[in-house]
């Protein structure tokens, strides 16, 4: 099939052409600045305001998104982001304030913040809330950097080693390594949780803690958590719960009540914020008793008690021992905490609960049909997704190959290769967004992709075979990343 792209804004460029009219100046002419500082040439292109429209609604065509169609891409959790939230954030009090105003001139902005705290602490069971972590992966940094201060600030600095069970996510042995600490992998049991006597022998004084993610990314929620937290402070470490996959205890399971001394959130999955290519992330960090005075600085706090007459007057506050700032001002505000606020109080506590309890029923009905036809490792009742092998006895075909085939079907691929400790994995996480009717279709499809693996693999093997682009040369993508759709004619040139 012929797929005709329309040619981008850079080619459609024609002298003159203009999509805006700069308004009269209404302020006094100044001297420009020394030459020197001046560029004499701006290539940008010159266009109507129409042609711009329909370039970026073209580009808007191209990705597939979450309002197009079913994005079970697992560990992620791509539910839908509800457009109330595109409301509020862009209310003008909201959109138009600085972080460098006065505290005076933006209560409201503090109050939000405030009560994002308190609400966090509530929902997950911890002392202390940051809301300054741009992403769960700088959360991670921010709680392992906690952890330290703690350990360091008792004398006991032995502690280098963190264990991170084979199940975690790449960015937890990342935030550690960044900050020189030696990763020891724990393996998992053959039920998919933390396997307690390899726990139990890499426990001892030169234990930072251990990095959890519970339910983990086979989606298994780990049936020995409390023994598995013991070990760890047993032996003086601090536990870290990796906060991802959230989505499955709202309401039911306080992380901070098992034991967990900290965790971040994810609100860009577990509270509706869009994230890949959608929005800002945003990775609030909560904290027990143990690591409360060492949360980043600043907090939302009030600092003038309310009097008969006078509202309390928020403002910043610095805890004692605090690790310092993790990021310039005070996180992603508008895009990110307002609308996790409004996601949570258009929800309430029954609400948020619905969410966890439909997020783990749609998983186990879409295990439930699949289970016949694919191969499942840990084949136990899932929390909010499942991994399931991508390969059949006897056939080429492999898990990318189901995906690339899901596409001709405006499916979304589930997660590919992740976690590693599965062949050929393929991790699926519907969300609790999702109806019965969408989730029958997406079974339906991949029960005939296995049917094909087995009696027409070139059509998976082909596959995408409806997109505008087809399949990509996916080193090649990765090693020579070009990030603009448009390349100038000299691009070999100036490389
Ligand atoms: C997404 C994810 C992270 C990292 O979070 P970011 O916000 O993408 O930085 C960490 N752990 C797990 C299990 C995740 O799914």
């Amino acid at each position: 099939m012929t797929k005709i792209v329309e040619p981008t804004i850079f080619e459609l460029s024609t002298p003159g052409r203009r999509g805006v009219t700069m308004p009269a100046v209404d302020v006094p002419e100044t001297a420009l600045p020394p030459k020197e500082f001046l560029r004499s040439e701006l290539p940008l292109p010159e266009l109507a305001e129409v042609d711009v429209v329909r370039h970026y609604m073209q580009l808007s065509k191209f990705n597939y998104n979450v309002d197009a169609g079913f994005y079970p891409l697992g560990s992620c959790t791509m539910k839908y982001n509800p457009k109330i939230n595109e409301d509020t954030c862009r209310l003008p009090g909201f959109l138009f304030t600085h972080p460098l105003q006065p505290i005076e001139t933006t209560q409201g902005n503090l109050v939000l913040m405030y009560e994002m705290q308190e609400w966090l602490k509530e929902i997950s069971g911890f002392a202390g809330v940051t809301l300054q972590p741009a992403a769960g992966a700088q959360g991670e940094f921010a709680g392992v950097l906690m952890m330290r201060a703690y350990h360091n600030l008792r004398g006991d600095d032995k502690r280098i080693k963190m264990l991170i069970p084979d199940a975690a996510h790449g960015t937890n042995p990342a935030s550690v390594g960044m900050l020189g600490m030696t990763v020891v992998t724990i393996p998992s049991d053959d039920r998919g949780n933390v396997d307690l006597k390899a726990l139990e022998a890499a426990c001892d004084e030169t234990v930072v803690g251990m990095m959890l993610t519970n339910p983990n990314t086979l989606g298994m929620f780990d049936e020995h958590i409390e023994q598995v937290i013991a070990l760890v402070h047993g032996c003086g470490g601090l536990m870290y719960g990796d906060g991802a996959n959230l989505n499955a205890l709202l309401g039911i399971v306080r992380p901070g009540d098992l034991g967990f001394d900290v965790m971040h959130f994810n609100l860009h999955k577990t509270f509706s914020v869009p994230h890949g290519g959608g929005g800002p992330g945003c990775g609030p960090v909560g904290v027990g008793p143990k690591l409360v005075d060492f949360l980043p600085s600043p907090l939302v706090g009030i600092v003038e008690a309310e009097t008969d007459d006078v509202p309390p007057l928020y403002g910043f506050v610095t805890p004692k021992q605090s690790i310092g700032r993790m990021k310039a001002f005070h996180g992603h505000f508008g895009g990110g905490l307002v609308r996790a606020y409004t996601y949570i109080a258009m929800h309430g506590p029954d609400g948020l609960k619905d969410i966890a309890q439909y997020a783990v029923l749609n998983a186990n009905y879409l295990q439930a049909r699949l289970r016949d036809t694919y191969h499942i490792p840990f084949d136990r009742i899932c929390m909010h997704e499942f991994v399931m092998e991508g390969q059949f006895e006897g056939s080429p075909i492999r898990a990318l190959d189901i995906s690339k085939r899901l596409m001709d079907f405006n499916f979304h691929p589930p997660t590919n290769y992740f976690p590693l400790i599965v062949h050929e994995a393929l991790m699926i996480e519907p969300t609790e967004t999702e109806n019965k009717a969408t989730l029958d279709r997406f079974a339906d499809v991949l029960i005939q992709i296995a049917e094909e693996a087995k009696t027409q693999p070139e059509l998976l093997q082909n596959a995408p075979n409806d997109t505008l682009f087809g399949r990509m040369d996916e080193v090649k993508a990765a090693r020579e990343l070009v990030l603009c759709c448009w390349l100038p004619e000299d691009y070999e040139k100036l490389k």
